[in-house]
């Protein structure tokens, strides 16, 4: 007999360690962060015991501090636990933030759901030097209490066996109000309910009383009831009351259960604060974000790491001999830093595989078309863009290690400040320090935040950070600004990610001040403690990155590089063009009368003002290529530029063919980093964004990419606008902040005038 699988579903504060639990349960890869607010959305594993065989459905559900809602993810969560009627409910205690996080396991509590709870993060609390004792506290809760550590995997097994088993006895809900001054209405209350056959009658009981407004909505008779009660008796501040029950009753009866040497624990603290206080200084924190950020920059793509090499120190020792690894580890300008040796192994290995398969379609006599469409689809479309991949997966690490110790959330606490100033929440940071890995799961994170106008702004500037497909393009372009303009690739990404952070803060503050104004509840940013990376997990990740990238270059990348090569290689009457080549290996009158060509050399006037338009030579018409199928997915800017090319070496050169200034290619690498992002994010946002905001918002991308893009060329190409295009944002920024305290002022007159009318 097919049986019944048993529901278990994990809730708790943020950031306590439910994700943690729910992938060690499950052995699921869901994202980890240590910052609150991270699972936005409840998910949904099987777990598994190979030795007992027992087995159950394991539900993840967003951080929530109390079953008061006020945000979407504590909806979520109070509506999965009393509407889908989990089998049994686990309740996560972060046991380092003991009392704290009790405040909502006596809430669990008057729930009429089988609970148990796990104390998680017993691991640090031991470190600590401290102890809860599990079977006190579970006696006073009246509920199993499990010891277990999430992260190094103890007792998990234990958890669940207690878990199943608590699953098949029901449960009647219990409450601590119930030996306080409201213990009398509280019953009442719960008897109105109950005769009225309403699930978790207690628990609606208290929210009754409370006035809870969703409560309110939806059993407005039984809250008038619930109301009376509470003016018979005299006692009325039942919400505020009943909040320093709970609290007096962990304190008195709760805390005790824990035992140990406080003392260690305080000192343990002053640690981390002596961190903090550094780290979120007033001055100290932009400065120190800022270096962390270019030291991930320059470990990812400097050619002279530590910039030895301009110092002076000689490094003329070339790995001669061996062209496909030349400079793997150094040349004469420095020493590599471990993202560009990982490439340059990347390239090695996948350079000898196509000269190996182009040796071997030769010796066969293969047709010169079928090579060079082999060698377009292969070579420069996955293999290139897989060439990429280290770089990204660096980045990708090191920004892992500062978001999961904790970093992260202090550097959105610090933007918090400067937010405030400008009547914004810095809560909105979260998801945008997340666009610097990719816009989708940072477009869905945005459900953390409170008004449909903050989410508007924090949606459309997520595509200005530079996202890891945009890694490729960056690298693609700062490769030729290295060699013909002397520029720092680390510097070049470094300056791309300080671009887009600035235009996000930019842009989100003059829409605040603008089209999206409104107040703006306030935000208590809470810092998580400090944890050591977890290796393992961001292994999983590196290794799902890794599956994700792969799986992309080998369907939608091969395919655009077909469509570039088919495209650019034919004419519209289906005529195939043969690339001819002049005595430096330069293709001429290549791609001439190409559909693609033909295309392109009639869109190209559209970036005429920004440098990479038809006021170039040579292909210049790849410039307008790459940014319209960037739209598809951004790795294909660069793919764009190596197909035509026929070959990553080839890049440089047909970029300098069309005489393009600095401004230009500076400008069209900013337009295609800011612009619409790819089409799997802009898909995103419409489901994320309110009715209607989308085609503002792409209209928003277009606009803001442009302008910035010419402000950038004009700035590197006539150094004089700089005279007009300083003082000009300057003025747009003094004009919306009038405009915002006028329509302020504007706002609170009217609102007074209704006060007094009334
Ligand atoms: P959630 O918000 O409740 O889903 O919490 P997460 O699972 O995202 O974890 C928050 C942070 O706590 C992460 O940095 C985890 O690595 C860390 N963490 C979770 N469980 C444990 C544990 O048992 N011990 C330690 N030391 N850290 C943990
Ligand atoms: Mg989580």
């Amino acid at each position: 007999m097919a049986e019944k699988k048993i529901v278990v579903a994990l809730a708790g504060n943020p950031n306590c360690g439910k994700t943690t639990l729910f992938n060690s349960l499950t052995g699921a890869t869901a994202y980890v962060g240590n910052w609150p607010g991270v699972t936005v959305e409840k998910r949904e594993g099987v777990y598994r015991n190979k030795k007992t065989k027992e087995s159950a459905t394991v539900v993840d559900l967003p951080g929530i501090y109390s079953l008061s809602p006020y945000t979407p993810e504590e909806v979520i969560s109070r509506n999965f636990i009393l509407e889908e009627k989990p089998d049994v409910v686990i309740n996560v205690l972060d046991s380092t933030n003991f009392e704290r996080n009790l405040y909502m396991t006596t809430q669990i509590m008057e729930m009429d759901v089988p609970m148990i709870v796990a104390l998680n993060m017993t691991d640090v609390l031991e470190k600590d030097g401290q102890f809860i004792d599990a079977e006190k506290l579970s006696k006073e809760l009246g509920c199993p209490v499990v010891a277990i550590s999430a992260l190094h995997q103890s007792n998990l097994d234990t958890l669940m066996s207690i878990a199943i088993k608590a699953a098949s006895s029901p449960r009647k809900g219990s409450t601590v109000l119930a030996s306080g001054k409201y213990a009398k209405a509280v019953e009442k209350a719960c008897k109105i309910y109950a005769d009225q056959e309403v699930s978790h009658p207690l628990f609606h009981a208290i929210k009754g009383l409370e006035n809870d407004e969703i409560e309110a909505e939806k059993n407005p008779e039984l809250v008038k009831k619930c109301q009376e009660i509470l003016k018979e008796g005299i006692l009325t501040d039942f919400e505020a009351d009943s909040a320093d029950e709970r609290y007096q009753y962990i304190t008195t009866n709760l805390v005790k259960t824990r035992s140990g040497h406080k003392v260690a624990a305080k000192e343990k603290l002053s640690v981390s604060d002596k961190i903090d206080r550094v780290l979120t200084n007033r001055w100290a924190a932009i400065p120190i974000f800022l270096v962390a950020l270019l030291l991930i920059f320059h470990l990812t793509f400097s050619e002279d790491l530590f910039y030895l090499g301009h110092m002076g120190v000689p490094f003329s020792m070339n790995f001669e001999g061996n062209p496909y690894f030349e400079g793997l580890f150094w040349t004469d300008g420095g020493i590599n830093s471990i993202g560009v040796i990982l490439a340059n192994i990347t390239n090695g290995i996948t350079g000898w595989i196509w000269d190996m398969i182009e040796k071997g379609l030769a010796s066969v006599n293969t047709p010169d078309w079928t090579i060079g469409l082999l060698g377009s689809v292969i070579n420069d479309g996955f293999f290139a863009v897989i060439g990429f991949l280290p770089q990204i997966l660096c980045l990708f690490f090191f920004f892992s290690l500062l978001e999961d110790s904790g970093y992260m959330a202090r550097v959105a606490f610090v933007f918090d400040r400067i937010f405030r100033r400008a009547g914004l929440s810095g809560r909105a940071f979260i998801p945008m320090l997340m666009g610097y890995g990719c816009g989708v799961p940072a477009m869905i994170n945005t459900r953390t935040l409170n008004t449909d106008k903050e989410r508007t702004a924090t949606i459309r500037v997520i595509a200005f950070f530079c996202c890891g497909a945009k890694v490729t393009a960056v690298a693609a372009v700062a490769a030729i600004l290295s060699s013909r303009w002397g520029w720092n690739a680390d510097l070049v990404g470094f300056s791309m990610y300080l671009v887009g952070l600035v235009l996000a803060i930019a842009m989100v503050i003059l829409m605040h001040w603008t089209t999206q104004r409104e107040k703006v509840p306030p935000f208590i940013m809470e810092l998580p403690a400090y944890h050591a990376p977890q290796w393992k997990a961001l292994g999983i990740h590196m290794w799902d990155k890794t599956k994700g990238f792969v799986r992309k270059a080998s369907t939608i990348i091969v395919l655009a590089a077909l469509f570039i090569w088919v495209f650019s290689n034919f004419t519209p009457s289906w005529q195939y063009i043969p690339s001819m080549v002049d005595e430096f290996g330069q293709p001429v009158a290549a791609y001439e009368g190409s559909i693609l060509k033909n295309l392109c050399q009639m869109a190209a006037p559209v970036f005429y003002p920004l440098g990479f338009g038809n006021n170039l030579g040579g292909e210049y018409w790849v410039m307008t290529l790459a940014s319209a199928l960037g739209l598809v997915a951004k790795e294909v800017v660069a793919d764009a530029f190596i197909t035509v090319a026929g070959g990553e070496a080839a890049v440089e050169a047909l970029v300098m063919g069309t005489g393009i200034s600095l401004g230009g290619l500076v400008a069209f690498l900013i337009f295609n980093l800011t612009t619409i992002p790819c089409f799997a994010a802009v898909a995103t946002a419409k489901g994320e964004l309110p009715k209607g905001q989308l085609k503002w918002t792409i209209l928003f991308w277009l606009g803001t990419s442009y302008v910035v893009a010419l402000m950038v060329r004009l700035m590197f190409d006539f150094v004089w606008t700089l005279a007009i295009i300083i003082p000009l944002i300057i003025l747009i920024f003094v004009l919306a902040y009038l405009w915002y305290r006028h329509a302020c002022k504007k706002e609170e007159a009217a609102k007074l005038e209704k006060e007094l009318a009334q």
